[in-house]
């Protein structure tokens, strides 16, 4: 058994840039663990750009900016040990992998969860009918496009208008198929322009309020049921459906463990320096909130390493208990999670909330019961919100977010 001094889970944006950060602020001995073949996590299939803009200053296509990703984790001096997958982890920072040589144990003094995040498949949308060839998720299709050449449809119908979602089109468009269709359940797309028009633009049918009942054909797929706003059901013939988005953090490895995951997010919760319940065990990236941009868990990842650095060269301990942040419906979760007491720099310094549904209403922060923020407008699910995080949060004995609906 042999013993780093940080040992990070996942080779995607956040993990590399947290792996980096530790390397040059000193810390000797860095291991980043990636079950893949190479580094740079979900960036490494999506055939478009931008990204890198921030962080490198320039703009690459995905697979070259894991590729930038990979270089910059070798040049720090990281212990980069791909093909390998974490299987457990325990308190402590204790980590159990299957490796190319078999199962082995490692041991840190800190350890990083990067693991990412993964879009809903058909199981878990509920989604009856027949299982033919041809149902996936983007993550899948562009896995195959760029690492097989394979396009699996022609004609698929796409599910959901996230940003994900013109990512899936795009990759549809420039390999050959066109889709038969675009719907999203909801009344309005999920991302901002210029999804609302981009698909028409290109002549692909957008549906709003549209849901998907049944997949039928015997061997591959060949139509599909669909639920319109106004109530009529219509079958559409394609030969393949694509899900995109409604992603959810990768956290299984954490489910497993003692320290759980939100039930309404399934993300861990950390404090405002990347920490979670276990002052060993920090997180970082998609798993936290899924889901961000490249560059934005990038920078999130270089924050928790620099606030790992720190927390490794401190010799005393964690101090304060730990206050867990409280919030209303329908917010789905607030990034950070719990609040703790500390002299250091924070990694976060802003909470990051998500809501479940379109809602129009006040939106404050309290801390104490005194409240020090507030706003009010529509809030859209799915998008970005940010509320600062005030330095008096940190030694707050109750912190919550609170939301109410106007009638
Ligand atoms: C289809 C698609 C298109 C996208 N398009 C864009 C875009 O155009 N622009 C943009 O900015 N962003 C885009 N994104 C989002 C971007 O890819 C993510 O924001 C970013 O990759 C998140 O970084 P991360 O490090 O948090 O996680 P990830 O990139 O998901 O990396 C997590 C890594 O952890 C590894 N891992 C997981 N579990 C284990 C385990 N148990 N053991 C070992 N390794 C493990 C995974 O293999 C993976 O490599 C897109 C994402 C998808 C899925």
């Amino acid at each position: 058994m042999s013993a780093a001094d940080v040992i990070i889970i996942g080779g995607g944006p956040a993990g590399v840039a947290a792996a980096v950060e530790l390397r040059r602020r000193g810390v000797a001995h860095v291991v980043l663990l990636e079950r893949e073949p190479h580094l740079g996590g979900a960036t490494r299939h999506c055939s478009h750009s931008p990204f890198g803009m921030r962080e490198f200053g320039r703009v690459y296509f995905g697979a070259a900016y894991g590729r930038r990703l990979e270089a910059e984790a070798a040049r720090a001096g990281v212990d980069i040990r791909t093909g390998h997958s974490v299987v457990r982890i325990e308190a402590g920072g204790r980590v159990e992998l299957a490796t190319p040589r078999g199962v082995e144990t490692l041991t840190a003094r800190r350890l990083l969860i990067a693991t990412g995040a993964r879009e809903a498949p058909r199981a878990a949308r509920l989604v009856s009918g027949d299982r033919p060839v041809g149902v996936v998720t983007t993550g899948t299709l562009q896995a195959y496009v760029a690492f097989h050449e394979l396009m699996p449809f022609r004609r698929p119908l796409i599910v959901g208008s996230e940003l994900v979602s013109l990512s899936a089109l795009l990759t549809c468009l420039t390999h050959g198929a066109r889709p038969v269709a675009m719907i999203e359940p909801g009344p309005r797309t999920l991302a901002a322009a210029p999804l609302a028009w981009f698909p028409r633009l290109m002549g692909v049918p957008f549906h709003l309020g549209a849901e998907l009942l049944d997949i039928h054909g015997a061997r591959r797929v060949e139509d599909v049921t669909l639920r319109l706003r106004d109530g009529s059901t219509r079958n559409i013939a394609c030969d393949g459906v694509l899900f995109t988005g409604r992603f959810t953090p990768e956290s299984a490895l954490l489910r497993q463990s003692a320290l759980g995951v939100a039930v309404a997010s399934s993300a861990p919760a950390i404090d405002p320096f990347g920490r979670t319940a276990d002052p060993h065990i920090f997180a970082a990236g998609n798993l936290l909130r899924a889901v961000e941009t490249a560059g934005w868990s990038f920078r999130e990842g270089r924050a928790v390493g620099r606030a790992m650095a720190e927390d490794l060269a401190r010799r005393e301990g964690v101090a304060g208990d730990m206050v867990p942040v409280t919030f209303d419906p329908p917010i789905k979760l607030v990034v950070p999670g719990l609040v703790r007491r500390s002299t250091e720099q924070p990694a976060f310094n802003k909470f990051q909330l998500r809501f479940t549904r379109e809602a129009r209403g006040r939106l404050s922060l309290t801390l104490d019961g005194r409240e020090v923020w507030a706003r009010e407008k529509t809030w859209l699910p799915e998008r970005r919100i940010l509320i600062p995080i005030p330095p008096e949060a940190c030694a707050a004995g109750a912190v919550h977010v609170g939301f109410e609906e106007s009638a």
